[in-house]
């Protein structure tokens, strides 16, 4: 078995269980607790706090643990569009978000806001999924509470403009949220040079645990206010109430220690495998077709990712083809709905495209055998479809 779906989720790396393994049963106190077992644990989460701010530039106290990039996203969105005291109505975003941010945003629209979805440009474009910055600039308004834009697109790899962005935001005075998801622990980042004003991120996407994750809040300039969405003890400044994850915490410290420490060499890697992976197929088979950006540019693709149709062939027949090579059509969290992925339409893909899309995620644990494998996998399981598929002679 193969396993490429590192989008969906990450195998959780054994430095990182060697971690967290002491905060499960001897260590195991409420961070909140005052006395021994108390301490150790809260001790161990402002060491991880600590780590977690520095690895992205930001101090301690802008960190706040949450159970993942959904409810970091739900707190973002809803954070900022409850506050009571706001300039406006309007939010604005674009139509290949996650379901995290498109669902949430789609109740505040029930709620009397006002959603801007911004224009990607194209499939066939060399930077196909990017915003363009006149447009965001032109959808700026007086009632602009926030902008929610993903860094880096779970589907297709595309990664946002980041820096143009955040200067834009803040030269106008909005507030500036992205779903990181797919992108901590996979490029660098600074929220200072960002001039981001919430992220969100989670473990589990880059080799940590599930059921961790966290909300970067800006403190100054500007002071960022949220409305909390879970109350009760009062954990993480009010705004995130509920007994701390501890091992989750240390977890997902180590987890983005590593990958930082490797993220430069892993990139090269992975992006070599991945490009090696797609020239196979296309050398090998016929109507093989690049969905999103180019490959040869790390600064517009994740270096892991590769999503490509199949013409003739449905994505979910191929997968059915191949059980034993672990791959997505579409991503993990939609695949309960059958319609083709959101993503890819709103590139201008047409339907049948679309489902005949597959994602491969590449990453850590993957070796270059894995890629040929995979290669001869999809060749033999493409040309056995278009035989099946094919009209009688
Ligand atoms: N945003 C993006 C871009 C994602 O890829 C995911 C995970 N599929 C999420 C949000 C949700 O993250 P979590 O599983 O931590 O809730």
């Amino acid at each position: 078995n193969v396993y490429l779906d590192n989008q969906a989720t990450t195998p959780v790396d054994p430095r990182v269980r060697d971690a967290m393994w002491p905060f499960f049963c001897e260590r195991f106190g409420n961070a909140g607790s005052r006395h021994r077992f108390g301490e150790q644990a809260q001790a161990a989460v402002t060491q991880a706090r600590a780590a977690i701010a520095q690895l992205i530039g930001a101090s301690p106290r802008e960190i706040v643990f949450t159970s993942g990039a959904t409810e970091s996203n739900n707190l973002a969105i809803r954070g900022v569009c409850e506050r009571p005291r706001r300039r406006g109505n309007h939010v604005i975003s674009v139509a290949t978000e996650h379901k995290s941010i498109l669902d949430p945003l789609a109740k505040q629209a029930r709620h009397g806001f006002e959603v801007t979805y911004l224009p990607v440009q194209p499939a066939g474009s060399r930077q196909a999924g990017r915003i363009e910055l006149d447009d965001l600039a032109a959808a700026i308004r007086d009632e602009t509470v926030l902008v929610t834009l993903m860094w880096a697109n779970n589907e297709m790899g595309l990664v946002q403009p980041m820096a143009e962005i955040g200067h834009l935001c803040r030269e106008r005075g909005v507030l500036f949220h992205s779903d990181a998801t797919q992108a901590v622990g996979k490029l660098p980042v600074d929220v200072g040079e960002l001039n981001v004003d919430l992220l969100s991120f989670s473990a589990h996407k880059f080799y940590g645990p599930k059921g961790i994750g966290a909300l970067y809040v800006r403190r100054q300039t500007p002071r960022v206010r949220l409305e909390s969405q879970l109350d009760g003890g009062g954990q993480e400044g009010r705004l995130r109430s509920g007994t701390l994850n501890v091992p989750g915490i240390v977890g997902m410290a180590r987890a983005l220690e590593l990958a930082v420490e490797e993220l430069a060499s892993e990139s090269q890697r992975l992006a070599a495998l991945r490009n090696r992976l797609f020239h196979a197929l296309v050398q090998e088979l016929p109507g093989v077709e690049l969905n999103g950006p180019v490959l040869d540019d790390p600064a517009l693709r994740l270096a892991g990712n590769l999503n490509c149709s199949f013409g003739d062939v449905e994505g979910e027949a191929l997968m059915l083809c191949m059980p034993e090579v672990a791959v997505s059509s579409g991503s993990a969290c939609s695949s309960f709905d059958l319609a083709p992925s959101h993503v890819l339409t709103a590139l201008g893909l047409g339907p049948d495209r679309a489902r005949a899309s597959l994602r491969f995620g590449l990453g850590r644990f993957n070796t270059s055998e894995d890629v040929d494998y995979v290669i001869q996998a999809v060749i033999a399981a493409v040309r056995r479809l278009r035989t099946l598929g094919a009209p009688p002679p």
